[in-house]
Parts: structure tokens; C-alpha cells; sequence
């Protein structure tokens, strides 16, 4: 038991391992919608906002809408209190179908398609209270052109970057943010036609309770840059999202306790209110993906490769990020033999491999795997290559109900003229 994993949070823990799940219920939700099927605890998820807000008490916690943009989530992250952080117009048009009001949501323009800004503005209208955050002269530029005067926000390349894979790590890219040494007076310039009413970094995804180093610089950073502006009396100064979640089984779970601590430290006296914005934390582990052996290929010259139904497709990470995710075969008993496993997906793609050479549990086919933490960047990054139908969601409440629908060979179709 790690520092986190203390007796008195049993009730609401750290982290929810794959292994904790209830396996009867997850088969019987496979065997009713047939797979890949992802379902996602909306349970957990509240009570991953909850740990979050009793971590960081007097912060603005925003949900980083991208990690799992589905209605049931956002409606739940929403009751909880967060704000969302949105990184496009179609994510603000789906958190205000959630409930949420202006002051709720943040956009943050990464480079903002016309249609995005326009989209947004038309949304200002009626919600003065959202918030955009830029990261260019070029958007506010744009933003004024379209006669927005609203609150705003500047996203500051902190020139630092922090992440599990380069792919994931934006601090110190060039593409985000404008540079460090210009904030201070992008901020003062941008005050004569807008509400500017806070600062912004996003360092990347994967802080980690080991190496918390990025975390603090990025957050000093932030606290002098805001220190430097102090007479404008800025509402927030938003330090970002990127904590952690343990993939791997015996990986610890990320101590909250002690993030809000070093960011506290890290930020100094400030006289305006600290935000972040968790997106992964909120849902990662609240969610699995539950998918079904068609295949099991054994041979003398490779290891045994397991065929399933799920592929990069339907859920992306392995693929992309050479992402970990745990694997539970549901249907043997926990003493099954264990052997050395490839499991691949249906796509033909040599990176369609979601693990290998992984001690499972004999499968054989007709067995239903559960891939565990697939709640963050899962759904949400599946895509219809190779015509492959995106899968259904169930979400449970705690009793389960379907949230979406499997998509249908014929809706591959639809759009074509
Ligand atoms: C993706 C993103 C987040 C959330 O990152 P997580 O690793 O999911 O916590 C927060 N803020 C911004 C601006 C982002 O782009």
C-alpha cells in the first residue's frame, strides 16, 4: 500500500484496478451488447472529481472535456461542480447540451478553424460568461475582427514540457501557447479590448508521482509571470491537467495530497484563484473496454497471438502512445494457467497489437478480455478506418444503460454524396 492508498480512503480509493471490477456483471453487459462494447462507471467518475476537489479545495477544477466527451460523463462531471475545458466548438456545443452555463466553460483555441470562431462568438452571445484562451496574437486578432470583447484568457508556452510520450507533451512545443517572454505584454496589449481575466499553461499528460520537477516549473513559472501582472487582478492563473493515472497494475497511484502541495509551493503568493484542468484523472479508470477472442493462433516459432473483435480503431493508445493497458480475460477463473500472449486487433495494420508477449490467463475463442483504464482518450479517439463501425457505450449509473449505440455499417455511407 503506497502513501495514497491509505486505510481511511477506502471508500472513495486512488485508483480502481482492472481487478476490482465485477467480472459477472462486465460478461453479462457483453454478452446483452454484444462487442467492443466500453463502459464507463459513472460512479467513479464522480468520485474521481471528488478526490480532485478535496485535493484542491479553493481551485477552479475544470474537466478537460477531450478525454471523454460522451453526454452521460459531462452531465456527471458537470453535477459535481467542475467547469469544462473545451478544445473545440463541437466540445463547448456538447457541454452546454450538458447543462452547463457560460461561466462553466473555458474554449481554449489551439489554431481555431474560422468555423470554430464563429461558432463560439455566436455562443458568447447569449453565455457572456465563457471564457477563451489563446495562444496566438493571430486569435485575438480574429476574435476581435468578429467583434468579441469577452472574457479572455492567454495560453503561455511555459517552455517547459512534461509527458508519458513525446506525443502528449505540449509545454514546451512551439504549437501552443505564445512564447514565455512575450506573455507579460500580449496580456497588457490584449486588456484595451478584452476582459482578460486569467493565464494559462498546459504542460502535457503524465504527471507522475516520481518526477513531479516539470510540474513545479511549470507552475513557479507561472506564479512569477502572474506576479508580474499583479496590478491587473487577474481572477485565475490555470496550471493545466496532465496527472497521472497508473496503467501498469503494481504502478502507484498518483498521491493528490502531495501535487497540490508542490503547486502550491510552486506558485507562491498570488492574489488570484489557481485552476486546473484534469481530463485523464476524471475518467481514465472509470471506464473498460470489453471485447471478444475470435482467434487464437498458436505456433513453435512465435507466441501464441490472440485475434480480438477491438482494434487501434477502438481504442487508439497502444498504437499511438505504445500505451500500457491492463488486460483480464473474464471468462476462466482467476487460477487459468497463464500463458505468453500477443493480442491483436481486426485491422491490417502492423501497430494494431494491443499487447505483446503478456501473460494472460488461456484464452480461447468466445472469451470476453476487459481492457482495463479505458475510460481517458478510448471512445473518444476511434475512429472508422478500414469501414470498421465505432462501438457501442454503456454507462453505469450504478444500473447500466446503453449511451450510445453501436454505429451501423450503413452510417459509414451516409455522408457520401
Ligand atoms: C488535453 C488537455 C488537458 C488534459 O490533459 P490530461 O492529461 O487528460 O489531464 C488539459 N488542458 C489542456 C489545454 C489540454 O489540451
Amino acid at each position: 500500500m503506497s502513501a495514497g492508498e491509505s486505510a481511511e480512503s477506502s471508500a472513495n480509493p486512488p485508483v480502481r484496478r482492472l481487478s476490482a471490477w465485477d467480472a459477472d456483471e462486465l460478461a453479462r453487459l457483453a454478452a446483452e451488447h454484444e462487442t467492443p462494447l466500453y463502459v464507463m462507471d459513472l460512479g467513479r467518475v464522480r468520485e474521481n472529481c471528488r478526490r480532485l476537489r478535496d485535493a484542491f479545495p479553493d481551485a477552479d477544477v475544470r474537466y478537460a472535456a477531450k478525454a471523454h466527451t460522451g453526454r452521460a460523463v459531462l452531465e456527471t462531471v458537470h453535477g459535481e461542480g467542475l467547469g469544462i475545458e473545451c478544445a473545440s466548438a463541437g466540445e463547448v456545443e456538447r457541454a452546454f447540451a450538458a447543462g452547463a452555463s457560460g461561466e462553466d466553460v473555458q474554449y481554449t483555441a489551439v489554431n481555431p478553424p474560422d468555423r470554430d470562431l464563429d461558432v463560439v462568438v455566436e455562443r458568447w452571445h447569449d453565455a457572456p460568461d465563457l471564457t477563451v484562451t489563446v495562444g496566438a496574437r493571430d486569435t485575438i486578432d480574429r476574435l476581435r475582427d468578429r467583434g468579441f470583447d469577452g472574457r479572455l484568457c492567454v495560453r503561455v508556452n511555459p517552455g517547459v514540457g512534461a509527458g508519458h510520450h513525446e506525443k502528449v507533451t505540449t509545454g514546451g512545443h512551439a504549437k501552443f501557447g505564445v512564447p514565455y517572454a512575450d506573455a507579460e505584454s500580449v496580456v497588457r496589449d490584449a486588456r484595451d479590448d478584452f476582459d482578460v481575466v486569467g493565464i494559462h499553461a498546459h504542460a502535457g499528460s503524465g504527471i507522475s508521482g516520481d518526477d513531479l520537477s516539470a510540474h513545479r516549473e511549470v507552475v513557479r513559472r507561472m506564479g512569477d509571470l502572474a506576479r508580474a501582472l499583479s496590478d491587473l487582478r487577474l481572477e485565475f492563473v490555470d496550471v493545466g491537467g496532465g496527472f497521472g493515472v497508473p496503467y501498469r497494475e503494481d504502478e502507484p497511484p498518483l498521491d493528490l495530497g502531495t501535487v497540490a502541495e508542490a503547486t502550491r509551493d510552486a506558485l507562491g503568493d498570488v492574489d488570484a484563484q489557481l485552476a486546473i484542468e484534469p481530463g485523464r484523472y476524471v475518467v481514465a479508470d472509470a471506464g473498460v473496454l470489453l471485447t471478444t477472442v475470435n482467434t487464437v493462433k498458436e505456433s513453435d516459432e512465435y507466441e501464441t497471438v490472440v485475434g480480438i473483435d477491438a482494434g487501434m480503431t477502438t481504442l487508439l493508445r497502444p498504437a499511438m502512445y505504445d500505451a500500457y493497458h491492463a488486460i483480464r480475460n473474464l471468462s476462466v477463473n482467476d487460477d487459468e494457467t497463464e500463458i505468453d500472449v500477443t493480442v491483436a486487433g481486426p485491422i491490417c495494420e502492423t501497430s494494431d497489437v494491443l499487447c505483446e508477449h503478456r501473460p494472460l490467463a488461456r484464452p480461447s475463442r468466445g472469451d470476453v478480455l476487459a481492457v482495463g483504464n479505458a475510460g481517458a482518450y478510448g471512445y473518444e479517439m476511434a475512429s472508422t478506418y478500414n469501414s470498421r463501425p465505432r462501438p457501442a457505450e454503456v454507462v453505469l449509473e450504478p444500473a447500466p444503460r446503453l449511451a450510445r449505440r453501436r454505429e451501423t455499417l450503413a452510417a459509414l455511407t451516409e455522408l457520401e454524396r
